[in-house]
């Protein structure tokens, strides 16, 4: 698969290139109490207004579904893209409340002429507008309307057919405009393509987090790519469960007992090695005083939860990580929040830091955990879409990228 990328752009100088970026950020008190999707679309940007081109950048926030929602205002990305980029960053009313016929004049008034710097913009919230979700055509129109190219740099969108990432580029390709990959989307792309189509091996996967159902397509995805899943979290649970283990009152999802029985078998029949815990740190409770101790993880007491992977299954999964060519990490080992439950997460995160392999860590709480611990520079690559990469390594067409794709 190749993308088209920012060097198929073509000349921009004085023009408005549309940039598609995932600036959904975490807020706290009004603030963004996370920038790392910002960064990570900084080069995109730079690259853009380096080619001496206006920019009007758009993303989603939250989920305000369909209405305006005071709390999720782009208003505090703004202000920290404005310190990120040491630039003034204009702030634009729509979606939600000014006509996009109104933008068209703001955009033109704002553009001082050609030796004038670049003007940067910032739409309000894409989901402020019903329209952007449904993937409707003519808020597309109205989008492309401010633009003479688009660029689309939210990977972590990009699972999803919205207007912004869908109809809008289809639209831009229609009326011989360019369409094409900023420079996040294309590294996501890149890397996450070499782990579906040729990873080096040998290729472990680790995964882990709360729910199996969550991730039972990935599981069965990646027996057919690599050649060990070790699996810890909550999700573990199930699997030992539905096997005749003893999981106490740890977390369980019953109704898919038969659906992991039957990815193992998969899995076992092509030869994957399913690398499951042995030992679990088990808790009367999900606190930092609960009584604890660590117990096989097939006999967990009644009344007790499993709230980490125990040492033994560490040592065990660390084994495995050492002889990787190739390593995939998506979810927690266990409640990693918590102090006394973050020794598998950390013991893990090390393994996978320390090993030859190229490893990529992806999903939200994961990368909270590898930033937690100041890990960032020891992983080869840090995916910044949750849903998206899940969705990509198990082969499937994604609608934001399929776009863009060189036809
Ligand atoms: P990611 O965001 O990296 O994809 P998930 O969202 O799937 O990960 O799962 C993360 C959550 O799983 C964390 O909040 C963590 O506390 C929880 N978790 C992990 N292990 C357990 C466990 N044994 N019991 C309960 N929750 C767990
Ligand atoms: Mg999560």
């Amino acid at each position: 698969m190749r993308l088209r990328a920012l060097d198929d752009l073509g000349d921009v100088a004085g023009k408005t290139v549309f940039l598609r970026a995932d600036l959904n950020v975490p807020l706290e008190d009004g603030k963004v109490a996370d920038d790392a999707r910002i960064r990570a679309t900084l080069p995109t940007i730079e690259e853009v207004l380096e080619r001496g081109a206006h920019l009007v950048i758009a993303s989603h926030l939250g989920r305000p579904k369909g209405k305006v929602k005071e709390e999720l205002r782009m208003r505090p990305v703004r202000a920290r893209l404005e310190e990120l980029l040491d630039r003034e960053v204009h702030a634009i009313r729509f979606p939600g409340q000014a006509s996009a016929e109104n933008v068209v004049t703001d955009l033109g008034e704002l553009d001082e002429g050609p030796s004038a710097p670049p003007v940067i913009a910032l739409l309000e919230n894409l989901r402020f507008d019903a329209r952007e979700e449904a993937n409707d055509t003519s808020f597309a129109g109205e989008l492309a309307g401010f633009a003479d190219a688009y660029v689309d740099d939210a990977f972590g969108a990009a699972h999803r057919a919205h207007a912004s990432v869908s109809a809008l580029p289809e639209l831009m390709i229609a009326s011989g405009r360019p369409a094409v990959a900023g420079r996040l989307l294309q590294k996501e792309v890149e890397v996450l393509s070499t782990l579906l189509e040729h990873p080096e091996k040998p290729y472990v996967a680790v995964l882990g987090g709360a729910k199996i159902s969550d991730k039972l397509a990935t599981i069965s995805a990646l027996s057919e790519r690599a050649d060990a899943l070790l699996i810890g979290g909550a999700m573990a649970f199930t699997l030992i469960a539905a096997g005749g283990g003893q999981i106490g009152d740890s977390l369980v999802e019953p109704d898919r007992f038969e659906d992991v029985r039957r990815a193992r078998k998969q899995a076992e029949e092509r030869g994957v090695l399913i690398q499951l815990p042995e030992d679990i740190v088990a808790a009367s409770g999900v606190s930092v005083d609960a009584e604890r101790s660590t117990v096989p993880a097939d006999s967990i007491p009644k009344g007790r939860k499993g709230l980490d992977i125990g040492p033994r299954t560490v040592e065990e999964f660390a084994r495995t990580i050492a002889d990787a060519h190739t390593i995939l990490w998506n979810g927690p080992m266990g409640v990693f929040e918590l102090e006394p439950f973050s020794a598998g997460t950390r013991g893990v995160a090390m393994a996978i830091a320390g090993a030859k392999a190229f490893s990529i860590v992806g999903g939200g709480d994961s990368l909270l955990a590898v930033k937690r611990l100041g890990l960032e520079d020891s992983f080869d690559h840090l995916s910044t879409g949750g849903g998206a990469s899940l969705e990509f390594l198990e082969g499937k067409t994604l609608p934001g990228i399929e776009v863009l794709e060189e036809r």
